[in-house]
């Protein structure tokens, strides 16, 4: 989906090497922004999320037939009609800053019943963090197909972890084969002698602030309203700040605090720009 999160597209690289063949349905392995990951520089890893227009805000039915067009329309439009076939999807991310591993879900209850049991279903649990979309745009996993309440498709969001790392294309591999196995395409295999190590890499750290398991809905977005907006510290995604009325950050004059006990961070941007979301905060389920 962005071009400068690799470990998606390894994870399926080495799936193919080795192609399951499912005794039923169809498995479909899509590679989807792939002008902006033949752009990625090493120079400048972080250019290249997309190539026009972030590909992961396009996902609006009224907005796919309208006359808008842009390199990641296009593609979007190429793909609708295999999204538009798909049962249950995975979609695979991974961060700028360090964060626990977490499993993104929209609200629709189905959605987070699968992704509670992929959460489950690996050598260590993930946090599940559930949304309302994101503001700018239609993300995939929002596309009508898997968030509308009647329906009975489904998606989730694998952040793997940090960019360029090892251990997120380790997670986003062992996650996808969790995944597969979850759903019938690949031979089901205890979680503990799946497939996580074949690398020869450790599986990701698991510390004991990384609250391994928990699921979080989210309740507040704090965008950065200046330029001086400053964390009091360089906080993990995935923390959760005790106390309510915790300082985490200031904005030019604003203090930001917590709103409740127990208010995990989601996915902290260490460096927001004027307008950026700094970070999501969520109440513990
Ligand atoms: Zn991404």
């Amino acid at each position: 989906m962005h071009g400068n999160e690799y470990a998606g597209a390894q994870a399926l690289a080495s799936i193919l090497a080795n192609p399951p063949s499912p005794p039923y349905g169809r498995l479909s392995l899509i590679f989807l922004n792939l002008d902006a990951y033949a752009a990625f520089d090493l120079r400048r890893p972080s250019q290249c999320r997309y190539i026009e227009e972030d590909m992961n805000r396009l996902w609006m039915p009224e907005l796919i037939r309208s006359e808008h067009t842009s390199l990641e329309m296009r593609r979007v439009r190429e793909l609708v009609p295999v999204i538009d076939t798909v049962d249950v999807l995975l979609d695979l991310h991974s961060m700028t800053w360090p964060s626990a591993t977490l499993l993104l879900t929209s609200m629709a209850e189905r959605n987070l019943v699968m992704a509670s049991a992929l959460a489950h279903g690996q050598p260590t649990p993930l946090q599940v963090v559930l949304d309302q979309g994101h503001p700018t745009g239609t993300r995939l996993i929002d596309y009508k197909r898997f968030s509308d309440p009647v329906g009975t498709a489904r998606a989730c969001l694998l952040e793997a972890g940090q960019h360029w790392t090892r251990s997120a294309v380790v997670q986003s591999e062992t996650t996808a084969r969790v995944f597969l196995a979850q759903n019938g395409m690949l031979p089901k295999e205890p979680a503990s002698s799946g497939t996580p190590r074949q690398h020869g890499a450790a599986p990701p750290a698991t510390t004991e602030a990384s609250h391994p398991g928990v699921c979080a809905m989210v309740t507040d977005c704090v965008e950065a309203h200046t330029a001086g907006f400053a964390f009091l510290r360089p906080f993990t995604g995935g923390e959760i700040i005790k106390h309510a009325g915790t300082l985490i950050a200031v904005d030019g004059m604003d203090e930001i605090r917590t709103p409740y006990d127990n208010c995990m961070l989601v996915i902290p941007n260490l460096r927001p720009r004027r307008g950026h979301t700094a970070v999501r905060l969520a109440r513990i389920l």
